[in-house]
């Protein structure tokens, strides 16, 4: 656990005494449990953060943790994940209802539409790449010094590329990557981060996952940074 005394996210002073306001510290899970089924180590990688984005974060984290234990190759897990959280509430929320709508059968396995738009999925890459900013260097990430590139990976990518690595390495790419130094397992299967200086790659249930890399703001890493928005936005269904 990091006694921070700022929010790694909008910079803001945390107030200690208080509880209920926006600015209220609060203990901030950067991979949330609901990503995650199996319990990790203790307080590992936890920081404060201000309640207002702690709990704007949260939405997300909801969403996001059903879109990647969705991801899983163990059927019935991913089945009972969105049971857990679509079907068996009273009203099925929206995004999800849609979600379900558009689901379409083909000999890969059934594709949908994701149930969040692309900038709430950039917003989500934005919390996790200022918290491994803050994670690795002690201090807040200043958007005025530096861009995030983000790239967002989906099922379909990652099945591509497991195939391609193991006809070369004859082994799994996400178990080679659990055991690299530079990785820190969060959760075997469920959530694995690789991290070196400016670079980080979060990867959830071998199937989805984040690269984000930090760069000193310039003409040239701001396009990059507006293309790789492109980029997300042009991917927007993944297989299940
Ligand atoms: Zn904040």
């Amino acid at each position: 656990m990091i006694h921070n005394t700022i929010c790694p996210y909008c910079r803001h002073a945390l107030e200690i005494k208080t509880e209920n306001r926006p600015r209220s510290r609060s203990v901030e899970h950067l991979i949330p449990n609901t990503s995650l089924s199996k319990r990790r180590g203790k307080g590992e990688g936890d920081f404060y953060s201000c309640r207002k984005c702690n709990s704007a974060k949260s939405k997300l984290d909801d969403i996001v943790g059903l879109l990647t234990k969705a991801q899983s190759d163990n059927e019935s897990f991913a089945y009972k994940s969105l049971e857990k959280t679509i079907l068996k509430k009273k009203s099925i929320p929206y995004r999800y209802e849609t979600m379900i709508n558009s689901a379409k059968y083909e000999d890969d396995g059934v594709h949908v539409n994701l149930p969040l738009d692309a900038s709430e999925l950039i917003k989500y890459a934005n919390y996790l790449g200022k918290g491994m900013y803050f994670i690795k260097n002690g201090k807040a990430f200043n958007s005025y010094r530096f861009v995030m590139v983000i790239k967002i990976f989906t099922k379909g990518f990652h099945n591509q590329f497991k195939d391609l690595y193991n006809d070369e390495q004859n082994s799994d790419p996400i178990k080679d990557l659990e055991t690299n130094p530079n990785s820190n397992v969060v959760a075997e299967d469920e959530c694995v981060i690789w991290s070196q200086k400016m670079s980080y790659l979060i990867i959830f249930h071998h199937y989805f996952s984040f690269s984000i890399k930090i760069k000193k703001r310039n003409k040239l890493n701001e396009e990059a940074s507006n293309n790789s928005m492109k980029d997300v936005h042009n991917s927007m269904s993944y297989k299940q």
